[in-house]
């Protein structure tokens, strides 16, 4: 086998260890991908080979987002950050991004995303948002949806999961303020909080706030398959 290759972003531990859950890998190899493990680093040149080497990029869910990388200064309610994994993410969805190479990105990852499209987020949505929320950290098992999306029938989302309303899983306290450049809101919950974005100048580039690996349905699965199958064509 000689591909895709598809670099999953890992989560960085106290004491600076790193963590893949296993079922990123377990999707990345059902659709037909070969996972790498991308760790943790300042490294710029390790960034940039990982970059070159790479087919596709899958930003995994995790903590927050430094809030001084989108010029705001932390509010109570921001949660754990992670610098480390916020630099590297950023990075090389960049290059990335400019390599027109596939990316997919999950909760966290959608949110990285965004961000690193010049994007801002909010930091907590029960402290900032104006509105009835709903409960979007669930408590409930993470392979049951329980809430509704609503997505956008222009979007490459639709064309992929060829349904205009699903349901999802849904664990973050942050979401999406201000949409990053060349982006656009492709799905919504019914209290407006943004679910997905896709870029209309990159041939895939979409962020889920949701978590399609835990999910076991046609929607999670046709995404996957749909990001790999993007990946081959640039492999
Ligand atoms: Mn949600």
């Amino acid at each position: 086998m000689s591909g895709p290759f598809i670099g999953i972003t890992s989560r960085e531990l106290n004491g600076g260890e790193t963590s893949v859950q296993s079922v990123n890998f377990k999707r990345i190899v059902k659709a037909g991908g070969v996972p790498i493990i991308v760790p943790n680093t300042y490294d710029q040149e390790m960034i940039e080979a990982y970059a070159h080497l790479l087919h596709g990029l899958l930003l995994t869910g995790g903590p927050d987002i430094d809030p001084l990388l989108f010029d705001e200064e932390p509010i109570r309610d921001l949660g754990q950050i992670t610098p480390r994994r916020d630099f590297l993410e950023l990075e090389i969805t960049k290059l990335f991004y400019e390599k027109q190479k596939p990316i997919l990105g999950i909760c966290r990852g959608l949110q990285v995303l965004n961000v690193a499209q010049g994007g801002t987020l909010y930091q907590d949505i029960y402290a900032q948002y104006d509105g009835k929320l709903l409960k979007h950290r669930q408590n409930a098992p993470s392979n049951y949806g329980t809430h509704f999306i609503n997505i956008d029938k222009q979007s490459e989302l639709y064309k992929i999961v060829e349904q205009e309303k699903i349901r999802v899983n849904s664990y973050h306290h942050q979401a999406i303020k201000d949409v990053g450049q060349e982006f656009y809101v492709s799905s919504r919950s019914s209290d407006g909080i943004i679910e997905s974005i896709e870029s209309n100048a990159h041939p895939f580039a979409i962020g889920v706030q949701w978590h399609p690996e835990h999910l076991e349905d046609a929607p999670s699965d046709t995404l996957f398959a749909a990001f790999v199958k993007a990946t081959r064509e640039t492999a």
